[in-house]
């Protein structure tokens, strides 16, 4: 099999494309050949070391991706060979307190692929039987790889996490990413009236082609007085917050009384100074959202399957030009998802 791996931390040009035996099944597992890929941001941080998640090198990166089983272990069932299928990117432990209650995203045994477990830049992945997902029929393998993590998140963050009601205001910041592509659709389908913001204004316009009532460039204007001005003053009821630094301050300024703000990523900075006064009189409630559950991925599946909501793919690669794929997401350069597809290596 072939697989992108690195065997030091550091810029794009790490990341090499090698060929090796592929691993023996074990009983329970299914051998997926990869028909495609989705890159997330959190690669970049995995890649050049900074991200905190452990793993061991040489490492091979891909949270998600879809393909076609290729063998199965000796004592797997429901599952055959030249099955359409995607694997969860978080494999949970299914026994913990957690998974009974059908809250896998909470489960600390947690493995996911391209962290602990060798991911989708590759040929093939081994899975173990119970991450295996079937592909709707409708479903293609790109628009799957390209939807689990940044719909399902979206959806458990806005629904699960920050319980969006009809005709609420919603802020989607980071309108152009995966995340704020998916988070506008899943606000609407939830009935929200949506606001979006990033830092070019083409992403804006392309989201306002895509459903939004109004945009904010946070590079050229102040987020949270421009929220309040298209708000009449009132500010937003919810705000899906994936940027950190100075985007998430000026969010908190841009809720409205009672209103949630629910993060989900920060990139742009980890720690922030926030106003604890204005945080008790205004209720303002601050809300972590991490993954999803089973349930969650399964239900935003079939909703890209029939067409409900519907993925961007920005740029496609070969597997052997993994390292530009890289360059496109560190310089945000991308509308939608990134995909590595193997095909095109041969
Ligand atoms: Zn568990």
């Amino acid at each position: 099999m072939k697989a992108v791996r690195f065997h030091e931390y550091g810029g794009p040009g790490v990341l090499k494309l090698e060929e090796f035996d592929t691993p023996k099944l074990g009983r329970d597992d299914v051998l997926i050949t990869v028909r495609a890929c989705a890159l997330n941001h959190v690669d970049l941080d995995i890649r050049d070391g900074s991200s905190r998640l452990p793993i061991s090198l040489p490492h091979t990166l891909g949270l998600e991706y879809a393909g076609v089983v290729d063998s199965i272990g000796s004592e797997v069932s429901g599952i055959k060979v030249g099955d359409r299928v995607t694997a969860l990117h978080q494999v949970h432990c299914g026994e913990c307190n957690w998974c009974q209650q059908g809250q896998e995203e909470s489960c600390a045994n947690t493995q996911l692929f391209g962290v602990q477990l060798p991911g989708g830049y590759a040929s093939h992945v081994v899975a173990p039987s119970r991450a295996i997902i079937p592909l709707p029929d409708n479903l293609s393998f790109e628009d799957a790889a390209a939807a689990q993590v940044t719909f399902s998140s979206a959806w458990h963050a806005l629904k699960a996490r920050a319980n969006l009601q009809v005709n609420e205001t919603v802020l989607v910041n980071a309108a152009g990413s995966g995340i704020g592509i998916a988070a506008l659709q899943v606000a609407r389908l939830l009935g929200g009236r949506v606001i979006v913001s990033a830092g070019s204004d083409e992403k804006i316009s392309r989201a306002i082609a895509n459903g939004a009532v109004a945009g904010v460039n946070y590079n050229t204007h102040d987020l949270a007085q421009a929220v309040l001005e298209l708000t009449d003053g009132h500010g937003v009821n919810v705000v899906m917050e994936s940027v950190g630094g100075d985007v998430l301050v000026k969010s908190i300024q841009a809720l409205s009384q009672n209103g949630r703000l629910v993060t989900v990523g920060a990139h742009a900075g980890e720690t922030v100074p926030v106003d604890v006064i204005s945080l008790f009189r205004r209720q303002t409630s601050l809300l972590g959202s991490v993954r999803a559950t089973v349930t969650e991925i399964q239900h935003v599946l079939n909703l890209v399957g029939d067409g409900t909501f519907k993925t961007e793919i920005h740029q496609r690669f070969p597997l052997h030009e993994a390292a530009d794929a890289h360059e496109v997401l560190a310089k945000r350069a991308n509308f939608g998802k990134v995909i590595l597809v193997p095909e095109l290596d041969s």
